[in-house]
């Protein structure tokens, strides 16, 4: 009861003329760049405040970012963020983030699997009052069964190892309020898995189904080895399990081969014409370097991500800005 009537007065107190930011991570999109310019204008029209986007091109190596300069050059909604180099899709949305005015701010692909009308589903939810809504993929077009069943692991695998709630099957197609936005401001650290983020803030959370099309332009750029890269490091920055594993691993094993060793001394005590098998020394010898080196490996990671930590690096670094004015305010549109 009470909810309800504290979403109705936030639902009316949102209503009064939102502002809206989307943001959109670019990596070598020339080919759907007019398209997905087209269904965005289309989006800024069809929302219900004044609206900007914000392109964040992420050291395109084709003529994405100079599309997007003449883009930007003749329509006031839109504005450029060129970082100088290719820093990945979740620092591109970070930086695009960093830089929004909006009440509500939209994270979308570029690649239109994302389709800029759930935008608008996303938009009706955040006004019942909740503060980070999700656009949940009910069904995955032209995904290979591949994707699918590893995708599916991995959200699976991270429900079960990280005690923060982090929505299945959704990935970063997003709207957040403004007062998740400053939340995620104040998050400096520079091994970033955004999903995890936002699921660990807490606030009122929702989910908007979506049917995921396939990407009809272009190809993916998240090659397998960039996929396994996001899995392991939403693993390790929101869990200590693996950590745990491996001392738990660590031990069983070790406790094994203690057992093993005391059986093979007695045998050698007791029986007669025991010789030492080279084979199973190999064998173990192997067995247990290969756990000490996979124990090390795990310490590894987190070691690493101690090490990007400490460093304090800026995350990205930007090149260029076009669209904002010079206080790096975005301008009135
Ligand atoms: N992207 C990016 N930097 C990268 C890789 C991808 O900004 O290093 C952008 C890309 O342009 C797209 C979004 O991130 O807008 C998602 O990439 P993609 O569609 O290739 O991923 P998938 O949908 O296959 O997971
Ligand atoms: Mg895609």
């Amino acid at each position: 009861m009470r909810d309800v009537s504290i979403q109705s007065i936030r639902a009316k107190r949102r209503v009064a003329s939102p502002r809206y930011s989307l943001v959109i991570p670019i990596y070598n999109e020339e080919e759907v760049l007019p398209k997905l310019v087209e269904r965005i204008r289309t989006l800024l029209c069809q929302l219900d405040g004044e609206s900007e986007a914000i392109f964040v091109d992420d050291g395109s190596h084709d003529k994405s970012a100079e599309l997007l300069r003449n883009m930007v050059a003749v329509e006031p909604r839109f504005r450029l963020i060129e970082l100088s180099r290719n820093f990945g899709h979740q620092i591109a949305i970070t930086a695009g983030m960093n830089a929004a005015t909006g009440d509500a701010v939209i994270v979308m692909d570029a690649d239109l699997q994302d389709p800029p009308e759930v935008v608008l589903d996303l938009v009706a939810k955040w006004k019942e009052g909740f503060e980070i809504v999700y656009a949940r993929r009910v069904k995955r077009e032209g995904e290979s069964l591949f994707k699918r069943i590893t995708a599916s692991l991995f959200y699976r695998l991270l429900e079960r190892m990280t005690s923060v709630d982090i929505p299945r099957d959704v990935g970063d197609f997003r709207l957040v309020g403004r007062k998740a936005l400053e939340t995620f401001k104040q998050m400096p650290e520079q091994d970033r898995f955004v999903r995890g983020m936002f699921g660990w803030m807490g606030f009122n959370q929702a989910t908007v189904p979506f049917e995921r099309p396939a990407r009809t332009i272009g190809q993916t750029k998240y090659p397998f080895w960039k996929m396994m890269h996001l899995a392991v490091h939403g693993i390790v920055s929101f869990s200590e399990t693996p950590l745990r594993l491996a001392l738990w691993g660590g031990l069983v094993i070790s406790g094994l081969a203690m057992s093993y060793g005391v059986y093979a001394m007695l045998a050698w005590i007791f029986e007669s014409g025991v010789i030492a098998g080279w084979t199973s020394t190999v064998v173990i010898v192997s067995f247990l370097c290969g756990v000490n080196l996979f124990m090390t490996g795990v310490v590894g990671l987190y070691v690493g991500g101690i090490h990007a930590e400490v460093k304090r690096r800026p995350l990205y670094v930007i090149e260029r800005r076009s669209g904002f004015d010079e206080k790096g305010h975005a301008r009135a549109s």
